[in-house]
């Protein structure tokens, strides 16, 4: 990765403003990052480039995978942070570092236990259908299952604990003195610039999918997807690493999507696929074995003419996706067509009709097809429903290496004191590639590096 010089500077002889714990990016790793700071007696302080905070959090579906919560088990769901460890590991090919796959699963149902009992966040676990890879029912979501309900909850809570966050500051450059960390300088909406000092700095400012000269060259294979991410992912927090000598890992790891209504650009979630719905191509063909994942999906779709397909699926599945505010939002504008007859879609789509029949009538009842897909449930009735999608590129999941208390390692593995990690600024679980990603990955990452970033002490 090239190096600017201007990322990292000797620290000034005084700071604008000195605080103790510094955090970059009010997503959800940096509030939760926030709060559990704040509680362990730290005076913190966080800054967010938007006016808002939002991040690429408000745009996801807000759901959190985790193991062994109060939830699951007032749900009757045996879970344990063993299961979902080797789950991860599985969709990840192995490729991951074990110590640091089971960190996430050991510590991910703890911080939504403690993120409901100690603020209030009412968590309930999604029961009506199954993500691919995860052998339990774990992923805990807010009662909109939205990311936005999720970082309001989160700044309420941070405002509620009397943390500051200050909005409209981009980190711009980071100040290190022999080897530890001083503090950043800011950029104001006028241009102008403040300095920071602090004791303690946590980069909680996402990843490089928002930087098309990153993305193309560390995954290039997506370089002509849609991002579907927050354009404030622009990879500072790999930059920064980069001119400290920080190690940072798997950079050509990614989650996709290849399920995104299109032209409208809203998600359509992988549910309609999981519950029996199928992708077909221009020629109204299926193309690809859609349990492997929606993250690489987006690949699949890409590659067909056009670069687009389309979701089939039918009105039964329709009800269950429309649990998702998303799903609710594509229906209102129309992306989602339906129809009493395959024929009748097939027309509204502009697909072959005979050829969608054909496909629609191999689908398997209870078997394997001949791309390896076992289908169980109930076949496709009207009213038949679809969608034209294609795939885009949600975020990176590829970064800074962190030890066990979240903090960033150098490439000889030493850990830099007082610099620490999480959400998609670190090395996530999710592999190399765009295939290991594991429904939740991200704000799993997010919310356990943020945990453990934020309670931990430096000498
Ligand atoms: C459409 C979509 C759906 C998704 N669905 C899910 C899901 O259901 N479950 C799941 O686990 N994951 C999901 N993800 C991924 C998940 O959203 C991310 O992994 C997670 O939000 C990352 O959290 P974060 O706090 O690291 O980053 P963010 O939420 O992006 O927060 C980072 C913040 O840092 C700020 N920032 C960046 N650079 C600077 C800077 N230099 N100075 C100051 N501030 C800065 C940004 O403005 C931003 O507010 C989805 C992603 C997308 C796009």
């Amino acid at each position: 990765m090239k190096a600017r010089t201007d990322l990292v500077a000797p620290a000034p002889a005084a700071f604008d403003l000195d605080c103790e714990t510094l955090i970059i990016g009010a997503g959800a790793c940096g509030l939760v990052a926030a709060l559990s700071a704040k509680e362990a007696g730290q005076e913190v302080l966080v800054i967010e480039a938007d006016a808002l905070p939002s991040g690429s959090t408000a745009l996801s579906a807000g759901l959190i995978p985790a193991a062994g919560t109060k939830v699951q088990k007032a749900a009757g769901i045996t879970d344990d942070p063993a299961l979902f460890a080797r789950d991860i590991q599985a969709k990840a090919h192995d490729e991951n570092e074990q110590a640091l796959v089971d960190l996430m699963a050991g510590h991910a149902g703890g911080v939504i236990d403690w993120l409901m009992d100690r603020h209030g966040l009412p968590f309930s676990v999604v029961t009506n259908f199954d993500y691919p890879g995860h052998s339990q029912r774990r992923m805990h979501g807010l009662p909109t299952r939205s990311g936005a309900e999720l970082v309001n909850a989160l700044r309420a809570a941070c405002e509620a604990a009397e943390i500051d966050i200050i909005c409209e500051r981009r980190a711009t450059t980071l100040f290190c003195d022999a080897s530890r960390i001083k503090g950043i300088s800011v950029s104001r909406p006028d241009a102008g610039q403040e300095t920071i000092g602090c004791q303690k700095l946590i980069l909680a400012c996402n990843g490089f999918g928002g930087n098309r000269d990153m993305v193309q060259a560390h995954m290039p294979d997506i370089g002509n997807g849609l991002w579907f991410g927050h354009d404030g992912n622009q990879g500072e927090a790999m930059q920064w690493g980069a001119e400290l000598g920080a190690a940072l890992e798997h950079l050509g790891a990614y989650q996709g999507h290849g399920n995104v209504a299109h032209p409208h650009g809203i998600l359509i979630t992988w549910a309609v696929i999981t519950q029996g719905g199928i992708q077909v191509n221009r020629m109204g063909e299926r193309f690809w074995n859609e349990a492997q994942g929606y993250s690489e999906a987006a690949r699949a779709v890409l590659a067909q003419p056009g670069g687009e397909a389309f979701a089939i699926f039918d009105g039964r599945i329709a009800e269950i996706a429309a649990q998702f505010e998303d799903f609710k939002q594509a229906r209102s504008v129309g992306a989602v067509r339906s129809h009493e007859t395959l024929e009748g879609l097939a027309g509204d789509l502009g697909l072959p009709p005979q050829a969608l029949a054909a496909t629609v009538q191999a689908i398997p009842q209870d078997g394997t097809d001949r791309f390896g897909r076992r289908f169980s449930g109930p076949a496709l009735q009207p009213p038949f429903c679809g969608v034209r999608v294609t795939g885009a590129l949600f975020h990176t999941q590829g970064g800074l290496r962190v030890n066990e208390h979240a903090q960033v390692l150098r490439e000889d593995g030493t850990p830099f004191e007082n610099l620490f990690a999480g959400g998609g600024a670190a090395c996530g679980v999710s592999g190399k590639g765009d295939s290991g990603y594991l429904s939740g990955n991200g704000l799993l990452s997010a919310v356990v590096l943020g945990r453990l970033a934020g309670k931990s002490s430096v000498a």
